[in-house]
């Protein structure tokens, strides 16, 4: 059967090449002439039943560049062409794919079709790469009814061997071909000799209309406890209502030390609306408020417990909620599992 398929170059490491100044993207001309099972449909038997259509988001950058601006410029560009596609793949530089992933899964709710990511370790044009397999396995997923797949309609990673829920997903490597993984949450397929799919984790499709919720706020921050940090700098700040979320990164299930700054920290937020969404610095496991005497002060009203959810769509969720979302409402949106993002 065929499949209309939308590729969308957006840079990173899958398409750069080395100058004085150290690595860089390149165009999506030069790129191409790497993809002969692209660019000649009839290369291969296996893609000429998919149709292709390129796009490039201008300019094309590493992804230590990428902002809530660049997500809005993915999200119109996939809106714009929903309609006329089955699959949409994003080639996205690794270092804030999961960041990227996580954001597009937060904007578009009913998401009916698969949104691929994916990029590489190495560039295109290296002998080694590995940038050809990750891009046919977007293919495959993305163009799931040419090769009778059934559809993941979700933004996921495809990286390597694995199909991961974008916003449970890490970078875990700057060196492995595996780059990404998934620690609190199973693959949605694993990408061997066969393609499995894992069907009782992939999210139901959704026939109700696409809509994109597309506002981010950048008043929040990320902040790590470690010993000996204290929070009285971040309690001027939540005064002085510069901010309106903190992802507060706590030990183990959920625990901070038992000084006094700390519970002044709780009251600054409490009294200028500022949410706390909890999560643990531990890549494996959850947030459990309770166990522990020493997560007590988290027991208070401007605390979400983060659960298992990756920082990276902790960050990624705050923004958004408090980007659309009145204050009355966050709390609730922050404690619910909107998208898979957390158990
Ligand atoms: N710095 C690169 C980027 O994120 C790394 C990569 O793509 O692997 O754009």
């Amino acid at each position: 059967m065929k499949s209309n398929v939308f590729i969308l170059y957006t840079g990173g490491t899958f398409g750069m090449k080395k100058t004085r100044k150290g690595l860089v993207p390149s165009s999506w001309d030069e790129i191409i002439n790497y993809l002969p099972a692209i660019k000649n449909q009839n290369y291969f038997d296996f893609f000429s039943e998919i149709n292709f259509t390129y796009d490039v988001l201008e300019p094309v950058v590493d992804s230590s560049n990428m902002n809530p601006q660049s997500w809005n410029r993915i999200a119109e560009k996939i809106k714009d062409n929903y309609g006329n596609y089955d699959g949409f793949i994003i080639i996205h530089g690794t270092d804030t794919l999961s960041y990227t992933a996580s954001a597009l899964s937060f904007m578009f709710e009913n998401l009916n079709k698969p949104i691929v990511m994916t990029g590489s370790q190495l560039p295109i044009f290296h002998p080694r790469t590995d940038g050809i397999v990750n891009l046919s396995n977007a293919i495959y997923i993305a163009g799931y009814q040419s090769f009778d797949i059934d559809c993941i309609p979700e933004v996921c990673i495809c990286f390597n061997d694995d199909v991961l829920r974008g916003n449970r997903s890490i970078k875990t490597s700057t060196n492995d071909f595996e780059g990404f993984s998934s620690p609190n949450f199973e693959n949605l397929a694993y990408l061997e000799q066969n393609i499995t799919l894992n069907h009782n984790l992939i999210q139901k499709r959704n026939k109700a209309n696409l809509k994109l919720l597309p506002n981010f706020s950048e008043n929040v921050v990320n902040v790590t406890v470690f010993p000996g940090y204290s929070p009285n700098t971040l309690i001027s700040v939540v005064k002085n209502q510069k901010i309106d979320g903190i992802v507060l990164k706590t030990y183990g299930s959920g625990n901070l030390p038992n000084t006094p700054e700390w519970n002044k920290l709780i009251k600054a937020c409490e009294e200028n609306n500022t949410l706390i969404f909890a999560t643990t610095q531990c890549p494996n496991g959850k947030i459990e408020i309770g166990q522990y005497a020493s997560s007590e002060i988290l027991k208070s009203k401007c605390v979400i417990s983060g659960r298992d959810i990756t920082s990276e769509a902790a960050l990624t969720k705050l923004m958004w909620v408090i980007g659309n979302y009145p204050y009355q409402e966050r709390h609730h949106i922050l404690s619910q599992n909107i998208r898979g993002e957390m158990t």
